[in-house]
């Protein structure tokens, strides 16, 4: 069900739309009854991803890249700022490109935002608390970021967007509202962006030994994307602004291997594990404090990580065009 009401059609801006997360967002804006413009450069979204909108007579995609100030014609009533790849081997490889996105992206869209009066949400991300000495990390956590490693690029960035919108914010030209976003996984993910779980899933399905970094034994916490869609427009239609950031993501904690031995199980693949080295500023541990998610939206992830798995799997099974198993009689 629709988090808000479709009685009042909003023009909404998407950009990063064509991604994986913006790409659901989408849907649901356009299922709720909106009229959605996705402004994407297809850095590392997909044409696939929004192929079945193109048709849709509330949906537009613009062609451009967030770097570049944007003017819209139409009223905009709600911009959601999502562009940035968010996969480290994607937004490594070109990091001036990544830091710009994040910083002057933030910058150009919030001038929009100011221009239009229209509401703006921040998709920010847990790489903000980087290496994180507090377990689990509660909002009012500054983080332990290096700004001078390879990552520094996207949390740094991240972070000087966060700052963007909280001074627009203090001196009342824009209502922002900033989402730090946890590990999110789901359908649309792509196969070789090197996240952990289309990494194993995607090994998995090619019987190919699953790669597991370090000893497996750091844990992340894995949000189904259509949790996370709804977290971020219950976040964008709260009243009044909560003028803080709010951690969306999902709490349950699991080691890397507890994850890797549920995707062998779960696709039936006779894959090893390989192990490699750590890559630098990795964090050890991640699990997202949602208290004040569940306070000021009363929300809280309802797809269990075997549920969303199941559903990722199939997607990639139709990807990878791998049949599924029958069980053995
Ligand atoms: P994604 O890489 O699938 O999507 C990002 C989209 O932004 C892509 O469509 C890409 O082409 C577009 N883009 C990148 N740079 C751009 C630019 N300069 N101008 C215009 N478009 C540009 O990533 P995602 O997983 O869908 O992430 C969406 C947002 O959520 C990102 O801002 C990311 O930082 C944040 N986030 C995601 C996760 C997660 O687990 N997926 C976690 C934390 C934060």
């Amino acid at each position: 069900m629709s988090p808000m009401s479709a009685k009042r059609r909003l023009n909404i801006l998407v950009t990063g739309g064509a991604g994986f997360v913006g790409s659901h967002l989408c849907d649901a804006l356009l299922a709720a009854g909106h009229h959605v413009t996705c402004l994407e450069s297809f850095l590392t979204g997909s044409r696939a991803n929004i192929a079945p909108l193109l048709n849709h007579p509330r949906f537009a995609l613009v062609e451009g890249d967030v770097c570049t100030p944007y003017a819209h014609e139409e009223r905009l009533d709600r911009i959601y700022n999502l562009a940035c790849a968010a996969s480290p081997a994607r937004y490594q490889a070109d990091p001036i490109h990544t830091m710009m996105t994040c910083v002057n992206g933030a910058a150009n869209m919030l001038a929009l935002a100011e221009t239009h009066g229209a509401r703006f949400l921040q998709a920010s991300t847990s790489e903000v608390y980087g290496d994180p000495e507090q377990h689990p990390q509660h909002e009012d956590y500054h983080g332990n970021v290096s700004c001078t490693g390879p990552r520094a690029c996207y949390d740094e960035g991240k972070r000087a967007a966060e700052t963007l919108c909280f001074d627009m914010q203090r001196q009342g030209r824009v209502d922002a509202r900033v989402a730090r976003i946890f590990n999110t996984y789901g359908p649309r993910m792509q196969r070789d962006d090197g996240r952990i779980v289309s990494n194993l899933i995607v090994q998995a399905l090619s019987g190919r030994d699953l790669t597991i970094h370090g000893t497996g034994r750091q844990t992340r916490s894995f949000c189904f994307v259509s949790d996370l869609v709804l977290g971020l427009q219950q976040l964008m239609e709260l009243e009044p602004n909560p003028v803080q950031p709010v951690n969306l993501g999902n709490p349950d904690e699991y080691e890397i291997l507890d994850l890797a031995e549920q995707v062998l199980d779960m696709t039936g693949s006779p894959s090893g594990l390989v192990f490699r080295p750590l890559p630098e500023d990795d964090p050890r541990r991640r699990r997202p404090d949602i208290s004040a998610a569940r306070r000021l939206l009363g929300w809280q992830p309802e797809v269990p990580l075997h549920e969303g798995l199941g559903a990722t799997i199939a997607h990639f099974r139709m990807q990878l065009d791998v049949a599924t198993p029958r069980p053995v009689p």
